[in-house]
């Protein structure tokens, strides 16, 4: 199916009568004052002489909704389209007398999450180009963003469409598109239309092919909480009531703009961000390609979990927690947490294997520091996993006033879906300053390292719709993928649930998970998160691994050519591109994780320092 056409902003009778003739889908009025295309008061009988197979429609912007009733009643208009700041209420509250569409301003800094309290209270969304005219500007905004769009909503296109786009149009490959609006472009005067022009664009339109392959591949998650095969929420029945007050609130209170000031706020006042993207120009001319590191290096403690953890922390809030629990193997997501429950002054509980707290000794102090208490977990094996079940069993004992801070995005839906939104902050940033570094948001090449994958799914995050960018996964191989001491889970790996969520694990024949190893302790980790099982599984993005030795050695060559001493994990991601090769045009994102500081101690031994 290819999308229909809309007319707007006719005025002049013999004009509307030809533009009838036509026979769009939509004929638009604009009842805007403000608009040099203001209709005025017309005569309705004109309107009612519209063939009722044409959707006559009335543009408002912050229009009364008395007023727009009236107009509706008077001019039996079949839909309106609302171009103001007219509130998800205000869409609500004229439904039941007409189809309801609700036009956006799009730009870079637009927030396609704040369409969501809209999906339910409209029939469509109208998309078009941002200025402070309220549309009819003739300028195009960039297409590409709609990438950024993961709604089903289906949407008009509008702004700036001209005589040249037909193939444009026709090549754009998604079905929620129905309907493209011609305004501007079209007119000898404002509100008078070119019908020539319109009429041989109806006609190129009307033979065009319709896009081939529609997309049907959906990155993000659906409406039960999966990512294709993966995903869900395999819960305890008794923490089902925990899981299920989150996933009915959690994308309403992140996309309020109160918490998305906030979350802004603390972002950039005390994590630090922007984080700079960095061309490391030494690194570069080594691998004969132009290597950016996004430098989550940079950020308060040191990686990209504080961007997850503060998300979480604001939310526990909105929900009325005055307690936060969370697990921790290494002590990084640990010392995360327990940094913004002193934030925010909220009382804060880890669980930790009993061996972990042994090896992990500086961690724990930094926790009990900053005033978290650190519980042993003792049963099982005395590590992460075993850390996890203690914070669960504490979570069914606590529902109502303890929220669960989980680490990377895994765990039962939402966690992985709302952990990924936390961190995709990387990937907002890495597009814009790509922009400005390079001319172009996509780069050749983004590669991150993957533990449960939160820094690896926040980097590509806003890449994974731009099917020409390059996807790549780095997991742990340790000793080597087949040496038995590894954690290399899509090598090794089969498809079952871990940790409240059907993924991808290594487990035995019988389904027991195998205990993982890596010398990195935050890529320790015997899963992958759903969406990336997902990626894997439809071959999105590319899943590889490196070993204990090529990552130190990776983490030694970024600190002798660019001072920057990286966290092991993140050494992982850098380790690949050893294997790489490269013409030398190449844009390559790399994620910089963390920082060494943690890993000096490792660094040492193996190097003798
Ligand atoms: C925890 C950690 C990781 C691994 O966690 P993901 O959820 O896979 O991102 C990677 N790098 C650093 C620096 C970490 O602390």
């Amino acid at each position: 199916m290819k999308a229909g056409l809309k007319v707007c902003g006719m005025r002049d009778l013999m004009n509307i009568q030809a533009v009838t003739a036509l026979h769009p889908a939509y004929i638009g009025f604009i009842f805007y004052p403000g608009s040099a295309r203001y209709i005025g008061s017309v005569d309705p009988e004109l309107l009612s002489s519209i063939p009722a197979t044409i959707k006559t429609t009335g543009v408002f912007v912050n229009e009364t909704l008395e007023e727009v009733k009236r107009l509706i009643a008077l001019y039996e208009l079949k839909a309106v389209q609302l171009h103001g700041a007219e509130s998800p209420e205000y869409c609500a509250a004229l439904q039941p007398y007409t189809e309801v569409i609700k036009a956006f301003g799009v730009n870079y800094s637009f927030d396609f999450e704040s369409l969501i309290a809209y999906e339910k209270v409209t029939s469509y969304f109208l998309f078009d180009t941002l200025t402070v005219n309220h549309g009819g500007s003739g300028k195009r905004f960039d297409w590409s963003l709609l990438k950024q769009y993961r709604l089903n909503q289906p949407y008009f296109l509008s702004g700036g469409i001209g005589p040249d786009d037909v193939n444009e149009l026709a090549s754009i490959d998604d079905k929620r598109l129905h309907f493209i609006d011609v305004n501007s472009r079209f007119e000898i005067s404002p509100g008078l239309k070119d019908i020539e022009l319109l009429s041989t664009f109806f006609t190129l339109w009307n033979a065009a092919p319709a896009a081939k392959n529609y997309n049907d591949m959906n990155y993000f998650v659906n409406e039960k909480g999966y990512y294709g095969d993966f995903g869900g929420a395999y819960i305890p029945e008794m923490l089902y009531p925990n899981v299920e007050e989150l996933r009915q609130h959690y994308l309403e209170i992140i996309n309020a703009p109160e918490f998305q000031q906030e979350f802004r706020a603390l972002l950039k006042d005390y994590v630090g961000r922007p984080s700079p993207l960095y061309l490391a120009k030494r690194l570069s001319e080594k691998y004969n390609a132009n290597i950016f590191l996004k430098r989550e290096d940079l950020n308060h403690t040191g990686a990209h979990k504080i961007n997850n953890t503060i998300g979480q922390i604001l939310l526990a809030e909105k929900l009325g927690k005055k307690r936060i629990i969370a697990e921790t193997g290494a002590g990084q997501h640990g010392v995360a947490t327990a940094t913004v429950c002193a934030l925010r002054g909220l009382e804060c509980v880890v669980y930790m294997g009993e061996i972990d707290i042994q090896r992990q000794a500086p961690n724990v102090a930094r926790m009990k520091m900053l005033g978290a208490k650190v519980v042993s977990a003792v049963s099982g094996s005395k590590t992460l996993k075993d850390a996890t079940n203690e914070a669960m069993r504490d979570w069914i004992n606590n529902p109502i006033d303890t929220h669960y801070i989980i680490g990377s995005v895994v765990g039962p839906h939402p966690y992985p879906d709302m952990v990924a939104l936390f961190q995709s902050v990387i990937s907002e940033e890495t597009k814009k300053q790509l922009l400005e570094q390079t001319g172009n948001d996509q780069p050749d090449y983004v590669l991150a390292c993957v533990g449960g994958g939160s820094n690896a799914m926040g980097m590509f995050y806003h890449f994974v719709n731009d099917k020409d960018v390059k996807l790549i996964a780095v997991e742990a191989a340790g000793k080597g993928v087949h040496s038995g001491h590894s954690a290399a889970t899509t090598a090794l790996g089969k498809e079952g649930v871990l940790h409240g969520s059907r993924s991808i694990l290594m487990q035995t024949d019988d389904g027991q998970v195998i205990e993982p190893y890596s010398i990195s302790a935050g890529l320790d980790y015997p899963g992958i998160g759903p969406q990336h099982a997902h990626l894997f599984k439809t071959t999105r993005a590319e899943y590889v691994s490196v070993s204990d030795e090529e990552s130190l050695d990776a983490g030694l060559l970024l600190t002798q050519l660019e001072g920057i001493i990286p966290a092991i994990e993140s050494a992982h991601a850098l380790a690949y591109l050893e294997k790489m090769e490269f013409t030398g045009k190449e844009n390559v994102v790399v994620c910089l994780s963390g920082r060494g500081d943690k890993d000096m101690e490792t660094y040492m031994k193996h190097f003798g320092f």
